[in-house]
């Protein structure tokens, strides 16, 4: 018996958890009392859920799992209260989240796969491959246990940790469903945030599923020569398909799409490519977020200084084009994309 594989309990979202539990004979409101301990309570163990017989928490306990994710490494930033976590799986992969701290609420940052297989040159992330995609489970334990640990609400999930989460389709939606779900913790599916390095396909699909989340896409660069140079991925896909599947999405949804441009000194930083990159979003809504390159130790790349950043943002702006810098936060905690993960993997090596 010891053997059998259980199945992941909190990957269901509310109507197929009502459909288990019918199947085990039980009443819709036992349905309704475990939702509530799963998504709401945060429960991670079956024995929490006090107000389930003894009985009924034995069969669930033997039928189904509550996928961990275990605390391995908590790194607070002295600077600005932005925190690191290294999240343990149960198979031994490790994932890494971030919590800042706005003045409009707690955002987390999730890992959407253990690695990623898309190989931007300049992203941690990619060093390793990918490992394996992460259930939409994985996903929601990143910010159920932040909230647990913190004891502070969280009210908006950005998708921009490891991976990429239009490569992990399905768990992205099932996990988008359930962390939006009235019955769950209800985050605003306008606090949500999905980045993408521009899987079209996906991007037109996801358009189709008219949420209303953001989609931000990875951009980097004005031409296809350099994208490609930037993010190999680049080369499955012409820039105008990407471009027109961002209209798409605005179009079917109403939601202004975010691109978003790392910065990187003497790479994609010049007037020339500020202008270019003007001249490709003239016209359309959107909004561009600068983001000074995070200096990774394997890469080459170095970030533009401030004076090159605020230039670029300025030419932007006065071609009308909205942009804004992000706020760098969590600089001294490793908090750059896919860092604290890279750290450990080398110590294991
Ligand atoms: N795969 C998705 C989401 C994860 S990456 C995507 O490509 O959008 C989230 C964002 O961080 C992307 O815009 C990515 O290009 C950017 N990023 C990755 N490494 C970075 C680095 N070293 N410095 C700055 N931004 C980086």
């Amino acid at each position: 018996m010891e053997n059998i594989v259980k199945k992941d309990i909190c990957s269901f979202n509310y109507g197929e958890l009502a459909e288990e539990m019918h199947a085990m004979g039980e009443k819709p409101f036992r349905s309704r009392q475990l939702y509530e301990w799963l998504h709401v309570k945060l429960a991670d163990s079956f024995e929490e859920m006090t107000n389930l017989s003894k009985s009924l928490r034995g069969k669930l306990s033997q039928a189904y799992a509550i996928p961990k994710a275990e605390v391995v490494e908590r790194q607070i930033s002295k600077e600005d209260s932005t925190e690191k976590f290294l999240f343990g799986l149960e198979d031994g992969n490790m994932i890494e989240s971030v919590l800042m701290r706005h003045p409009y609420g707690n955002s987390v940052c999730v890992s959407s796969q253990a690695g990623c297989r898309m190989g931007c040159r300049f992203c941690a992330s990619a060093i390793g491959g990918l490992k394996r995609n992460l259930a939409a489970s994985e996903m929601l334990r990143q910010i159920y246990q932040i909230q647990r640990l913190t004891k502070e609400r969280v009210s908006h999930v950005v998708v921009m940790g490891t991976g990429e989460p239009l490569d992990n389709y399905e768990n992205l939606l099932k996990f988008i469903e359930i962390l939006t779900d009235a019955n769950g913790l209800h985050i605003g599916q306008r606090n949500v945030t999905v980045s993408t390095c521009g899987i079209v396909p996906n991007m037109r699909r996801l358009a189709n599923e008219k949420l209303q989340i953001t989609l931000a896409l990875s951009l980097h660069a004005f031409t296809q020569e350099k994208r490609e140079y930037l993010m190999p991925v680049a080369s499955r896909y012409d820039l105008q398909d990407v471009l027109d599947a961002c209209s798409f999405y605005f179009e079917k949804t109403g939601r202004r799409v975010t691109f978003e441009y790392a910065l990187a000194k003497g790479v994609n930083d010049s007037n020339e490519d500020a202008d270019g990159l003007a001249k490709l979003l003239s016209g359309r809504n959107c909004h561009v977020n600068l983001i000074p390159i995070n200096p990774v130790k394997e890469r080459e790349f170095k970030e533009s200084g401030q004076p090159a950043v605020l230039a670029f943002q300025n030419k932007l702006v006065k071609s009308g084009i909205n942009a804004t810098v992000r706020r760098e936060l969590g600089r001294d905690i490793d908090a750059a994309c896919g860092q604290l993960r890279k750290k450990y993997m080398d110590t294991q090596e």
